[in-house]
């Protein structure tokens, strides 16, 4: 392990432009559940039945009774494995990070460059007129909440049905495509078309390093290799590796 974790951080260290892509494994440490984590959130709420905008415009109040119920979004705190690439970031070795999450621990952790990728549910949005507000801004007494405009709030992250943001989805492709190393950690790729950006970073010559305690569809086809680790043990130590080779 610790020879991968080597040649991860020289891959950093020589790269040109390196970019992260990262999915719901790199908040499971923050106690966040994965979809597969057995007992979170998804074994209570089945993901097609309140996670589509079909769903939400059908029965908004039953989709906020499901937010309501999901604390850990609310509680979560960001761990090693955030506080790595933050540093990474800092330390000018990561140009930014491509994120499925919506629970906003990149943010939280320091990195300043965040692509959204599925939106944010720590955010809500008013179907009417578009306002976007803090979640703890509004008061979810009654529900579903209302805007001023009399418009319904939804949760700002996207829904399965709903397009990915323009913006987020141009700038992924962009820095996919002109990147020369990406970081893949905690993602199954099987959600498109989050799950098509390290292809297209590999078609554009880009080595692709994965972070992930299990092998994914990814790791046979794409992948250059796996680190079948915790990002939250794995980060960390290449982040170490890295000030150790520059010392
Ligand atoms: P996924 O649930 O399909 O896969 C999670 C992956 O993380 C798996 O491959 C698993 O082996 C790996 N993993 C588990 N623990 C890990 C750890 N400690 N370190 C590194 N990897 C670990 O997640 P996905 O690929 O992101 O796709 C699910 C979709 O669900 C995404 O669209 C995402 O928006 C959404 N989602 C987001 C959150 C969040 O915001 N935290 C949580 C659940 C689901």
């Amino acid at each position: 392990m610790q020879d991968l974790i080597e040649r991860a951080a020289q891959a950093i260290r020589r790269a040109r432009k390196t970019i992260a892509l990262t999915g719901a494994g790199i908040s499971a440490e923050s106690g966040i559940p994965t979809f597969r984590d057995p007992g979170g959130l998804w074994d209570r709420y089945d993901p097609e039945e309140y996670a589509t905008i079909q769903a939400f415009r059908s029965d908004p109040a039953k989709v906020w009774r499901m937010m309501k119920d999901f604390t850990e979004l609310k509680t979560a705190q960001p761990n090693p494995g955030h506080y790595g690439l933050a540093q990474l970031e800092q330390m000018g070795m990561l140009h930014c990070i491509i994120t499925q999450n919506v629970d906003n621990l990149h943010q939280a952790a320091g990195n300043r460059d965040v692509i959204e990728f599925h939106g944010n549910m720590r955010q809500v949005v008013c179907m009417s007129c578009r306002k976007l507000l803090p979640l703890d801004e509004i008061s979810l007494d009654t529900l579903p909440p209302y805007c001023s405009c009399k418009g319904v709030f939804k949760p700002a992250g996207v829904f399965f049905g709903e397009p990915i943001p323009v913006d987020a989805m141009y700038r992924s492709q962009e820095a996919a495509q002109s990147c020369d190393l990406i970081l893949v950690i905690g993602t199954s790729a099987v959600v498109y078309p989050a799950a098509d950006i390290p292809r297209v970073a590999k078609e554009s010559g880009a080595q692709v390093i994965e972070i992930n305690p299990e092998k994914t569809d990814l790791t046979q086809r794409i992948s250059n290799f796996i680190i079948q680790e915790k990002a939250g043990v794995a980060i960390p130590q290449i982040v170490a590796a890295i000030k150790a080779m520059a010392s």
